[in-house]
């Protein structure tokens, strides 16, 4: 048997679930963290029935965890901000279960983390492990960390999140470009907004403008519904996911949103404010034997609710593609890393490139729409796609 010797930068969502993907494709895994250890930063991660069902192909505990964890939304709906009139409706508990093969999950991003965590082999992640820079031969890829440690693997998954060094190194600098749009996370008590019609349900009240809206959701098995609210805001300086807004800033902001929709925002004590970042689809993530995964090689803005998930498929199909590198008794017979990489970056680009520009966009689901693209694709099946895609011309899908 020829296990792979894999190392992955990031120790994310979608670090984590590559590393479960790739144990359980047979290989040796070990994955760089730069984060002494895990903390309880960032809020809501929004798991819809595509990314439920990815994570039940690893099957128990994960499966029980997360439904345990976080909660299922009924519907996904759409209402306009200043009447509240439906515009679009969705069943996404037992009816997303019959149709797609599972529900939507909202869960903290920290009890996700934690599921995932829980699943990789002890010894597995490395914390305070900061790569700063690497370089590749015919045989393997060296890393180079701040604390002046090297290491030697097989191949280099980065999975390093928006700032990714490993995209630098394989396609150079480049700033992740603001949007122009800032958002506010709170969670309330659900208790403080239970008469807001259907707050066990997603809601997302569509604002005037394509970056004026807010969503709202179930969180902590219902115990508590989380906020989230985007405007415009023409320059950002600060970067984090723990910055303090300020309430009635928020408040203010959506003013003349429907009485419902503002019942809400009264609801909230205290509020995270962050700006949002994208890049444009990648034309290439792999070079050699090194590739990219989740927000280092697609990241997007957040209106379609898949930044997360899209990190998730990317890590089922990765370990899919190398699994027959692990089952081969004959390196010189089967697949090289090569070739698999560049499987796996094609299998994918198209769907994750086709989701970044229809989150820009913001119209998907505005009103009656396609959602079984998004909900039906199943990361377990999808058939490896071998032909080279030009990412940049893929179009918005409403
Ligand atoms: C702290 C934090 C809080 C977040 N909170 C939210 C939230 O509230 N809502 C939301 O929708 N999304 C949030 N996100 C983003 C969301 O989790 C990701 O968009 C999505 O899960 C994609 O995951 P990813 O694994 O590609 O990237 P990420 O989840 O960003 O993970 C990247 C990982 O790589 C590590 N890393 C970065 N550079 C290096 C390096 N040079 N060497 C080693 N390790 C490195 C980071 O510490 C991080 O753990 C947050 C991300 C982070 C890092």
């Amino acid at each position: 048997m020829n296990a792979l010797d894999i190392s992955i930068a990031g120790g994310g969502v979608g670090g984590l679930t590559a590393a479960i993907a790739l144990q359980r494709s047979g290989h040796r895994v070990t994955v760089y963290e730069q984060a002494l250890q895990w903390m309880r930063v960032g809020a809501d991660v929004n798991l819809t029935p595509n990314v439920v069902r990815a994570l039940d192909g690893f099957q128990r505990p994960i499966s029980e965890r997360i439904r345990r964890e976080g909660a299922q939304p009924t519907f996904r709906i759409s209402r306009d901000w200043d009447t509240s009139r439906e515009t679009s409706r969705l069943g996404m508990g037992n009816v997303a279960q019959d149709q797609y093969g599972a529900p939507q999950v909202t869960i903290h991003r920290a009890d996700l983390l934690a599921a995932l965590a829980a699943e990789v082999t002890a010894g597995t992640v490395r914390f305070g492990k900061r790569i700063r820079s690497l370089t590749q031969n015919d045989s393997g890829v060296t890393l180079e960390f701040e604390d002046g440690d090297s290491a030697r693997h097989d191949l280099l998954v980065g999975a390093d999140g928006i700032h990714s060094r490993v995209r630098a190194a394989l396609f150079g600098e480049e700033s992740p470009r603001f949007t122009g749009v800032v958002s506010y996370r709170s969670a309330v008590p659900t208790e403080r907004v239970r008469d807001v019609p259907e707050i066990e349900s997603f809601t997302k009240w569509w604002g005037p403008s394509p970056d004026v809206q807010i969503v709202t959701f179930p969180l902590s098995q219902g115990r508590e519904t989380f906020v989230f609210a985007t405007t415009g805001q023409p320059s950002w300086t600060e970067e984090s996911w723990t910055t303090a807004g300020d309430v009635n800033e928020l408040r203010e902001v959506y003013r003349d949103f429907h009485p419902d929709a503002r019942k809400l925002l009264e609801a909230c004590d205290s509020v995270m404010k962050s700006a949002l970042y994208e890049r444009e689809p990648l034309a290439r993530w792999s070079v050699g034997r090194v590739t990219l995964l989740g927000d280092a090689c697609h990241p997007m803005l957040p209106f379609m609710a898949q930044g997360a998930g899209m990190a998730i498929e990317d890590a089922i199909v990765l370990g899919r593609a190398l699994a027959p590198l692990s089952q081969t008794t004959d390196a010189s017979t089967g697949p090289s890393i090569e070739s698999a990489l560049l499987s796996y970056e094609t299998t994918r680009r198209e769907r994750t490139a086709r989701i970044q520009i229809g989150s820009r966009g913001n119209q998907w689901m505005r009103g009656p729409g396609n959602a079984d693209w998004v909900y039906g694709y199943d990361a377990w099946n999808t058939p490896f796609n071998n032909n080279l895609i030009d990412a940049s011309t893929q179009q918005e899908t409403a």
